[in-house]
């Protein structure tokens, strides 16, 4: 029973996966997985945010899933910290005050990053670390947008963070809906394959569970719904909520990644759309 509706959850984060050429991709149990794991977290590392290049600031995609996903293991006990970078730092420091997260939230720097990167983890001593939308480092060891741009002479690689905690034994997760994104290097053979750009951009480090969606931000949803579904309770915020944090994260000037306007929509998908998949989430968690 509980099964089938993972794989409801499933279902729905994956809409429009064709679009990016992910669909071979198979989900497999790996939303189980990851939710089994993180019941059994303490602190986790959530790292996100997307530069896009033309506007010099992140995307709407990844910090709402982020701050989803903070929500949901802080409504268990569990305590997050949420690293990015400085072109999504605003947004996501406005997302979590209207969610009341106690979530420290810090941009990791361009300069002396693999150093920032350790102290981090030393510090904070995470069970787990969760990338959601964030570029991952290519074969080369440069970061790139899905059209292939270069990123690296802007934003910090966070590749440390898994491969350094992959090392201290660490759970990795990550969240992703093009193949260039941190966690999916898994799947990078396929990525070159299917994925237009494909052997320039595809992400050279993996995760020990990968949640492929159409959009990323749905898959945190996701991870959020199928933690609410293990745990029994509500750990999701009210679809009024999704709402109220696309507008402040576009207000803190978060632009869509695809469009690279400042409107409120992500990766394309209308403000609408977004919210049909987070009120689908919402009922397959109230099983209605
Ligand atoms: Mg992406
Ligand atoms: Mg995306």
């Amino acid at each position: 029973m509980k099964r089938n509706r993972f794989q409801e959850i499933d279902r729905v984060i994956r809409t429009h996966i064709e679009k990016r050429g992910l669909e071979g991709i198979s989900s497999g149990s790996a939303l189980e997985q990851a939710v089994d794991s993180l019941a059994g977290s303490e602190r986790v590392i959530i790292v996100t945010g997307f530069l896009v290049q033309a506007c010099m600031i992140g995307e709407t995609d990844g910090p709402i899933g982020a701050l989803s996903l903070s929500h949901a293991l802080e409504r268990m006990g569990r305590e997050t910290m949420i690293l990015t970078d400085s072109f999504s730092l605003e947004m996501l420091k406005r997302g979590a005050k209207i969610l009341g997260l106690k979530a420290r939230i810090e941009a990791i720097p361009l300069e002396e990053t693999d150093a920032y990167l350790e102290r981090q983890l030393m510090k904070f001593s995470p069970s787990h670390i969760v990338a959601i939308e964030r570029p991952g480092s290519a074969e080369d060891g440069r970061c790139y947008s899905m059209n292939g741009e270069d990123l690296s002479h802007w934003i910090p690689s966070a590749d440390h963070l898994f491969e350094s905690g992959k090392a201290m034994g660490i759970e990795t997760i990550a969240v992703g809906d093009g193949g260039n994104e941190l966690g999916m290097g898994g799947y990078r053979d396929y990525i070159h394959r299917s994925v237009a750009n494909g052997r320039k951009i595809a992400s050279r480090t993996g995760a020990d569970h990968l949640i492929v969606a159409g959009v990323s931000n749905w898959g945190a949803h996701g991870l959020a719904a199928a933690m609410s579904l293990q745990a029994e309770r509500m750990l999701m915020y009210p679809a009024d909520t999704e709402t109220d944090l696309l507008s402040a994260i576009v207000a803190s000037g978060a632009v869509d990644g695809v469009t690279k306007r400042t409107e409120r929509s992500v990766d394309g998908y209308s403000e609408e759309e977004n919210l049909g998949i987070y009120k689908k989430l919402l009922k397959i968690v109230v099983g209605e």
